[in-house]
């Protein structure tokens, strides 16, 4: 097979060299257990000390407000689960979200639905945003928590986390961000964004999967979520992984210092993209075409299926993504596209292409040239295609 275009970033990244080179000595010299009082303990607690702070710095954040996880999914589960708890306390039984959540939010909330709280879950409409006007009116006194994710997985639209933030603040409601493909990404700063909590996943930036960590501002509660030993200032007990965590931290550093440089290239990549698949009739693109990830395109194409088109890019060596990696594999279309209102039909003929850095001009000719192939062989052998051809149904896009 001729060379493999790997266009499925947002569901996981190759891992850089620098984080390659930053874990390898953890798999040899450095075991070290970092709650050890020995020497070959405290040169591994050292280096998890170093990397907690290398991670705050990019966050503009203090080393003592990140706790380290075993990725988004748990960093997710802890900040909501913890502040719907803390809300109780105090009565509050309100959460507010959007209903394009990742489904690591939008499970935890559902589950603390059965638990007796009570979530509004904010459209997101067409442009797939969500506005700070609808949290501030949805904010009640017994609003426990507000979360929001900063970037959408699926149609990369970019949330006005700021403005959220702002609104919560001036509520005194707690703010958590899912910014797992966020951070690395696009510039994030806990500060100026006005964010209480934020969750982040080391193999969305080309590091390691399997590790991830927390933002939680000082002052704001967390409680512990896995229980055991006093790791992470008591806060998420087991031996850390030290490799995992050291080789995150250089990952990020190096996302944030190539960001600028990086997303202009990839903005321009996106741009052909979009306005070279926006050619093929009936298409559309899903979610704000200006508010959106550098590397995020989200298209819709009319009379196929999502799963066809993607066997067949894979087919021809292009990996790209029809929805999460979460609900490819089953039939349902992505809550994501439903969300933006898409009907059903439409959002089965979803595809997604989220680049990388590693990702080249010529790449994208490659996308440009066989996806529109794709696209007319699907809909050739399309009963439904068919049908719209014949003006028996009606083209809804
Ligand atoms: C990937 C992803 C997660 C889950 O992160 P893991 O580290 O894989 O658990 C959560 N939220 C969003 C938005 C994601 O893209």
């Amino acid at each position: 097979m001729s060379k493999i275009i790997y266009a499925d970033n947002a569901a996981t990244t190759a891992m850089s060299d620098k984080a390659i080179e930053a874990l390898t000595p953890y798999l040899k010299e450095v075991y070290g257990n970092p709650s050890s009082l020995h020497t070959v303990g405290q040169t591994a607690k050292e280096a998890l000390e170093e990397a907690r702070a290398r991670v705050a710095k990019c966050l503009n954040a203090d080393p003592n407000e990140i706790y380290f996880t075993s990725g988004g999914s748990e960093a997710d589960n802890q900040c909501i689960r913890s502040a719907a708890v803390n809300g109780l306390r105090k009565g509050k039984k309100h959460i507010i979200s959007s209903a394009f959540e990742h489904h690591a939010v939008l499970h935890t909330l559902k589950k603390l639905e059965k638990e007796g709280f009570e979530v509004t879950y904010l459209d997101v409409y067409a442009d797939g945003l969500v506005t700070a006007k609808q949290v501030e009116e949805a904010i009640r006194p017994d609003t426990a928590l507000v979360t929001i994710m900063y970037a959408n997985n699926e149609v990369g639209t970019i949330q006005p986390v700021r403005e959220i933030g702002e609104v919560c603040k001036k509520a005194g409601v707690p703010f958590h961000t899912d910014a797992v493909q966020a951070v690395g990404h696009i510039a994030v700063d806990v500060k100026a964004d006005n964010i209480d909590m934020l969750s982040l996943s080391g193999h969305k930036f080309h590091g390691p999967k399997g590790v991830g960590a927390l933002y939680c501002k000082r002052g704001i509660p967390l409680n512990t979520f896995i229980e055991g030993g006093a790791q992470e200032r008591n806060r998420r007990a087991g031996t850390e992984n030290i490799g995992g965590i050291v080789s995150m931290a250089a990952a990020l550093e190096e996302a944030c210092a190539g960001m600028s440089e990086n997303s202009a290239k990839l903005i321009k990549m996106r741009e052909r993209l979009i306005d070279g698949l926006s050619k093929i009739p009936h298409s559309k693109l899903n979610g704000d075409r200006k508010k959106r990830l550098p590397a995020n395109v989200n298209m819709c194409f009319e009379g196929i299926e999502g799963e066809g088109l993607l066997l067949l890019l894979d087919a021809k060596g292009i990996c790209a993504s029809s929805g999460s990696a979460c609900t490819s594999g089953s039939l349902d279309p992505s809550h994501v596209l439903l969300a933006l209102g898409l009907p059903h039909e439409v959002a089965h003929g979803s595809l997604r292409l989220s680049l990388s850095a590693y990702n080249t001009e010529e790449d994208v000719d490659a996308i440009l040239k066989a996806v529109p192939e794709v696209v007319e062989y699907l809909r050739n052998m399309s009963p439904v295609w068919e049908e719209l051809e014949k003006g028996e149904r009606t083209h809804l896009i």
